[in-house]
């Protein structure tokens, strides 16, 4: 089976990597996900990943505390969360750079567009930290922005529910899973797949994204190969 994709962005909340605890990273938990990882960039996917900071800190649910600040803070929060994983994937030998939209060198590259690029073309796994490098921002926007600049052909979006549903699964027992949205009903029903400033970059720019779980850890080799799985949206 041949990959349907070759130029993918990866989000991963910060959640993903907390496992059962809900807060800071769960080895066992980043360890399997690099293995997903190293599945695909092997099927010769170039892979970039985008990782949220949610496990340590969000800016916006900082109550009391300058907004700027506080999402500051969440940005450093997203670097920590992709050191660790830089270091998963190096450890069963996959070829990776960080990449800072705020410079922090002595720790990673700055975010230079071509140079990600041309990492991606030598088959190293690029992961954005930090966000956009803008406060008022999140990282689902970054994964949106970053699949713009780099043309990435999808957004693989990796959560703890398999899909997007039409009322929170966890509270109601009927909720029900939608196979395919458009940009627009996830806009119109406030549909909770990503902010409404990411899901527009989306649109705007014909971004498919699929949202599936990383429960089975082998989800994001399916979605790859082009079983449907989760939910699609696009135009
Ligand atoms: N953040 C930001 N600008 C960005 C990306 C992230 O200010 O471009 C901050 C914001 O405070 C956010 C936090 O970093 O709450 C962590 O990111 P996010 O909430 O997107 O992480 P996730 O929910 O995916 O774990």
């Amino acid at each position: 089976m041949r990959p349907i994709y070759k130029r993918v962005i990866l989000k991963l909340s910060g959640e993903a990597l907390a496992g059962e605890n809900g807060f800071g990273i769960d080895q066992s938990v980043i360890d399997s996900i690099a293995e997903q990882v190293k599945a695909i960039v092997n099927l010769g996917v170039e892979v970039a990943v985008v990782v949220g900071g949610g496990n340590f800190w969000r800016g916006r649910s900082s109550e009391g505390m300058d907004r700027t600040t506080a999402d500051y803070m969440g940005m450093l929060a997203t670097v920590i969360n992709s050191l660790a994983l830089q270091d998963a994937l190096e450890n069963i030998g996959v070829l990776t750079r960080v990449q800072t939209a705020i410079e922090m060198r002595q720790i990673a590259e700055p975010y230079i567009r071509r140079r990600a690029v041309r990492h991606l073309e030598k088959g190293r796994v690029v992961i954005f930290a930090a966000g956009t490098g803008n406060p008022y921002f999140s990282t689902d926007t970054t994964a949106s922005l970053r699949a713009a600049e780099i043309e990435a052909e999808v957004i693989l979006l990796a959560k703890k529910v398999d899909g997007v549903y039409d009322s929170d699964p966890a509270i109601n027992p009927n909720a029900k899973r939608f196979n395919e949205l458009t940009y627009i009903d996830v806009l119109n029903r406030g549909l909770k797949v990503m902010d409404s400033t990411a899901t527009s970059l989306c649109m705007d720019n014909k971004i498919p994204i699929i949202v599936f779980s990383l429960k089975n850890p082998e989800n994001i080799k399916r979605v790859i190969l082009g079983e449907k799985i989760g939910t699609y949206v696009k135009e």
